[in-house]
C-alpha cells in the first residue's frame, strides 16, 4: 500500500461542513488503497483567538512561552479529534494523535522549535491496523515533556517532517488555492498557477514572504527530498483521484527545460520587516562588528544591511530587523551602540516593505535587475534598499507602493495569466 500524508491547513478545516468534506475526500484516497497519516491545522481563526486569550492577561510572550504553547497548540487538537470522529462516522477507522502523543521531539525553542525526531512507531502500529491516523499540526514536545510549536504556519512543517519520517511516496498540502501562483492571488487576481516550481525557487519565494508555505517545510522537503505537491482542497471531494494527484503544483528537485525559459517564477513580498538608520557613524574598521555584535547578541535577526561612505570620514549604516524586534533592536541601538561609537543619530522606519523577484532563469540572463529598477521608476517608487543574490533581486520601498510595485513587476516580467 502507498503511504501519503496529507496537510489540511486552517480555511480546509474551517467549519464542520468543511471537516465533513475532509473526511469525505480522505475516504476516497482510502478506497484507492492508500494509507494515509493526515496532519491537520487549526480551525481558521482560532490560533489567532488564542493568542488574543493569552495577550488579555500578558503581553509578557518571552516570560510565559512555556505555557503559550500550551495554550495555541490546543486549537489543532480540536480539528484533529473532530476530523478523526467524522472519519469514524463515515465508517473510516481513524484515530488521531496530538504532536506529544506521537512524539514529534523538538528543542526547547517555545514558539519557534525546531523538529529534531520522530517516533513512528505508534503511527505504524495503527496505520498496520488500516487506520487513518490523524495528527496535530504545529507542534511537538521537548526533552522535558513540554510541548513546544513550531512557528505560524508551522503544521507544513509538521506535514513534510511527518513524509520524510515515515518515507513516505508524496506530501500533499491541502489549502484555500489551487497551487503556487507567480504571487499571491490575492494581490493580483491575474497571477498565475505554476504547474512545477524548484525548491530552490520555493524556498526564496518562502523566505521573502509568501506565506503559502512555511519556510521550515521546504528546508525539509529539500534536505531529505520529500516529493511535495500544493494542491486545493475547496474543489468537489470526489474529484478523480488520477486528477487530483496531478493537479496543483509540485515543488521538484529538477530544473526542467521549460522552466529554465522562465527568467521569473514569482514575486514575493514582505510587509514584517523595519528599518534602522545610524547616521554620523565614523567610517573605521570594524564598525560594522560594533554595531550588529550587540544586535546578535540580544537574539535578534537582521536582514538586509546598506552602509555608505561619504568624503568627511563618516557613514550612515542602515539594517532590517523584524518589525515584532524594532523595539528591543532600537533600545540596543540606543543604549548599547550610540554613545560607544559616537553616532549622530538614529531613526527607524517601520512603514517599508521588501518585494522581491525570484527565479533560477537569471541565472543565465542579465539585465533582470536595472529591468526592475526601470519599472519602479516608471512608478515612481523609490528604492531605500537592494540585496541580490544568484536567483533573487529584492528592494525595500515604502508599504503604500507595495501593491503598485508587486502588480507593475508582475505584468512587466510577463507573469499573468496569458
Ligand atoms: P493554510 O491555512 O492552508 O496553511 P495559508 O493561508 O497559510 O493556508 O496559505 C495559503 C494562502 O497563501 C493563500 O490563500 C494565498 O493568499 C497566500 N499566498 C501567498 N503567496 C502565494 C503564492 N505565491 N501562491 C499562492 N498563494 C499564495
Ligand atoms: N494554526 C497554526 C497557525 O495559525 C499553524 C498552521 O496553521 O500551520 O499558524
Ligand atoms: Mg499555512
Amino acid at each position: 500500500m502507498k503511504l501519503v500524508i496529507q496537510k489540511y491547513g486552517g480555511t480546509s478545516v474551517g467549519s464542520i461542513e468543511r471537516i465533513l468534506s475532509v473526511a469525505q475526500r480522505i475516504k476516497k484516497w482510502r478506497s484507492n488503497n492508500y494509507a494515509l497519516v493526515v496532519v491537520t491545522s487549526a480551525m481558521s481563526g482560532e490560533t489567532n483567538k488564542l493568542l488574543g486569550l493569552i495577550s488579555g492577561i500578558s503581553k509578557n510572550n518571552n516570560k510565559w512561552s512555556r505555557e503559550i504553547d500550551q495554550v495555541v497548540s490546543s486549537g489543532e487538537q480540536v480539528a484533529a479529534g473532530l476530523l478523526a470522529v467524522a472519519l469514524n462516522e463515515i465508517g473510516v477507522p481513524s484515530v488521531s494523535f496530538t504532536g506529544w502523543q506521537v512524539a514529534i521531539k523538538t528543542n526547547s525553542a517555545h514558539s519557534k522549535a525546531r523538529i529534531n525526531s520522530i517516533d513512528t512507531e505508534m503511527i505504524m502500529t495503527e496505520i498496520n491496523n488500516n487506520k487513518v491516523v490523524v495528527v496535530t499540526g504545529f507542534q511537538g514536545v521537548n526533552n522535558c515533556g513540554s510541548i513546544t510549536t513550531l512557528g505560524r504556519g508551522g503544521s507544513d512543517t509538521s506535514a513534510v517532517a511527518l513524509a520524510a519520517a515515515l518515507n513516505a511516496q508524496e506530501c500533499l498540502i491541502f489549502t484555500d488555492v489551487d497551487g503556487v501562483y507567480t504571487t499571491d492571488p490575492r494581490i493580483v487576481p491575474e497571477a498565475n498557477r505554476l504547474a512545477k516550481i524548484t525548491f530552490e525557487e520555493m524556498l526564496e519565494m518562502a523566505s521573502l514572504g509568501s506565506k503559502i508555505l512555511q519556510i521550515r517545510s521546504v528546508e525539509f522537503a529539500g534536505k531529505f527530498k520529500v516529493r511535495t505537491r500544493v494542491l486545493s482542497s475547496l474543489t468537489n471531494y470526489d474529484i478523480p483521484i488520477e486528477k487530483e494527484s496531478i493537479s496543483g503544483t509540485l515543488i521538484t528537485h529538477e530544473e526542467d527545460k521549460k522552466m529554465e525559459n522562465a527568467v521569473i517564477s514569482g514575486i514575493a513580498f514582505n510587509r514584517d520587516e523595519a528599518k534602522i538608520t545610524i547616521t554620523g557613524v565614523p567610517d573605521t574598521p570594524g564598525v560594522a562588528f560594533r554595531i550588529l555584535g550587540p544586535i546578535a547578541k540580544a537574539n535578534i535577526d537582521v536582514d538586509m544591511i546598506i552602509q555608505n561612505s561619504s568624503n568627511d570620514g563618516s557613514t550612515d549604516f542602515s539594517f532590517t530587523v523584524n518589525r515584532v524586534d524594532l523595539d528591543e533592536a532600537t533600545r540596543v541601538i540606543e543604549t548599547k551602540v550610540k554613545s560607544e561609537i559616537n553616532a549622530l543619530d538614529i531613526s527607524s522606519d517601520n512603514q517599508i516593505c521588501k518585494v522581491s523577484v525570484v527565479g533560477i532563469g537569471m541565472r543565465s540572463h542579465v539585465g533582470v535587475a536595472s529591468q526592475m529598477f526601470e519599472v519602479l521608476s516608471n512608478e515612481g517608487i523609490n528604492i531605500k534598499m537592494i540585496s541580490t543574490s544568484e536567483i533573487k533581486i529584492s528592494v525595500v520601498i515604502d508599504d503604500k507602493y507595495m501593491e503598485l510595485a508587486v502588480r507593475s513587476l508582475h505584468d512587466a516580467f510577463g507573469l499573468e495569466k496569458k
